[in-house]
């Protein structure tokens, strides 16, 4: 969506390609948005993910902005909100769409991209001076040459995926008072200064917890097959809402259909056990429902880009300087192990992420941004909120206009311009 703005506000003529029937993405699923704001409280995100938040907490659809002290922020933003105000935009900018259209065939000639789309059993061709890769696994790119690993360096190992889930009818002042009075119960990494995190939780618009580890080891000595140490999630007192991402799945690939199937039928089974521990064993649970399902497992890593900069989570952490910088996260490297049933973490300053990390080193015409970028399993659990890959996908977009706009290879684009041109469009560059 970001990118497909840019463009167009840059002007390009833009063909936004979404394979679902609706737009929006993975947010869609996701109500809280995380990491605008490092946690000291600088905000590092700007731009489009900041105007689309403001408009929506103008009309009532998103939640203020709370402090966090281990994600830095969080917003809650209505995902079905999101989901029309995403039709809405798309009208706006001028953008044309194709949905039910799958990226099935690309390449790339005399400067040229020739994209097949597959539509159910028909087939478009549509031609364009570049492609933005925003697919999340990097397919389109792929299919256009570019080479990509997968997971860890090491082993190719990826984060675990999640069928995220929302309860309602949850009892939030029973909930808070259970957080105030078990404060180990609350959040994963105990190293981490809460501050006054507790005291201000009857006050927040939006929470996020990784709670409930004692409750847990009870619930498994009692037979529930857990598959977490603690449950991740995000708690919206004003709808009485807890959405989790409790599941855990290892190893899904959804280059490989017969894994893409398992890791929704399995991600999807473990929510009934999930749910009974909620209802039996937390306080404030006891009348919850179950209200919303995703339409897809959450895939929080699978392909990483091979682009002319391999971003890596040691340049997070040292905040590197770029010269080509076009976005900045602060967000924490949050990595939901495939190792172990709980979550990692390290925690960069503010840091930059460079142009080159979404240029695929071996070909020209394409751009490739969101979490398929070129960043290790390390860097990427970082960039991969989504503030942060929308600000990278607003780059992308801006870059793709300049490029098609001058005639020339997005790798050719002038950096001091598009840094000014994202600069003054709000974008920070750090
Ligand atoms: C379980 C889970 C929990 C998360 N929790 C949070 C959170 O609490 N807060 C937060 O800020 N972030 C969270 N994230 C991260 C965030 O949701 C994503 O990383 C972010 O949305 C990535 O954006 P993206 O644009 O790269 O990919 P996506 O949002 O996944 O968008 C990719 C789009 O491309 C489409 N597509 C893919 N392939 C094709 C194709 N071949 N042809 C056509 N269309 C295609 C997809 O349908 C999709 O709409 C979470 C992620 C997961 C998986």
């Amino acid at each position: 969506m970001a990118a497909a703005v840019a463009a167009a506000r840059n002007g390009s003529r833009v063909l936004l390609v979404e394979q679902y029937g609706f737009l929006g993405g993975n947010a869609t699923v996701i109500p809280g948005w995380l990491g605008f704001h490092s946690v000291g409280g600088e905000r590092v995100v700007g731009g489009i993910p900041l105007e689309v938040v403001e408009r929506l907490q103008g009309e009532g659809s998103a939640t203020r902005f709370e402090r966090d002290p281990i994600c830095g922020s969080v917003v809650g933003v209505d995902p079905n909100w999101w989901k029309v105000f995403a039709a809405e935009w798309v009208a706006e900018e001028g953008i044309a769409v194709r949905l039910h259209s799958r990226v099935a065939a690309v390449s790339v000639e005399e400067g040229k991209v020739r994209v097949t789309l597959a539509c159910r059993g028909a087939l478009e061709e549509a031609e364009a001076k570049v492609l933005v890769d925003c697919t999340d696994t990097g397919e389109a790119a792929r299919l256009a040459g570019a080479q990509l690993t997968k997971g860890r360096a090491a082993d190719g190992r990826m984060q675990v995926a999640s069928w995220a889930f929302t309860v309602g009818g949850v009892e939030v002042p029973a909930l808070v008072s259970y957080l105030q009075e078990h404060p180990g119960d609350a959040r994963p990494f105990p190293e981490c200064d809460l501050g006054d995190w507790f005291q201000r939780l009857p006050e927040r618009e939006v929470f996020v917890l990784g709670a409930f580890r004692s409750l847990i080891r009870q619930a498994v000595q009692d037979g529930l097959p857990l598959t977490r140490e603690n449950v991740p999630g995000i708690v919206f007192p004003g709808r009485e809402e807890f959405f989790t991402v409790a599941s855990r799945v290892e190893e899904v690939d959804p280059g490989d259909p017969a894994s893409f199937s398992h890791g929704e039928l399995a991600g999807a089974r473990q929510v009934r056990p999930w749910f009974r521990f909620l209802r039996e064993y937390v306080p404030g649970f006891r009348n919850c429902r179950l209200v919303a399902t995703p339409h897809q497992i959450g895939l929080r890593e699978t392909n990483h880009l091979v682009g002319d900069y391999l971003l890596t989570g040691e340049d997070l952490l040292h905040s590197r300087a770029f010269p080509d910088a076009i976005a900045c996260g602060a967000y924490h490297l949050d990595i939901h192990s495939p190792d172990h049933p709980g979550l990692e973490t390290a925690r960069p300053p503010c840091y930059r992420i460079p142009y080159r990390a979404l240029l695929p080193a071996e070909v020209d015409q394409v751009l490739v941004a969101g979490r398929c970028m070129s960043a290790t399993h390390e860097a990427m659990a970082s960039t991969r909120v989504i503030p942060i890959s929308m600000a990278v996908g607003q780059a992308a977009g801006t870059a793709a206009a300049l490029a098609a706009g001058g005639g020339i290879p997005p790798r050719q684009v002038d950096i001091c311009r598009l840094q000014a041109i994202l600069r003054s469009q709000g974008a920070n560059l750090g």
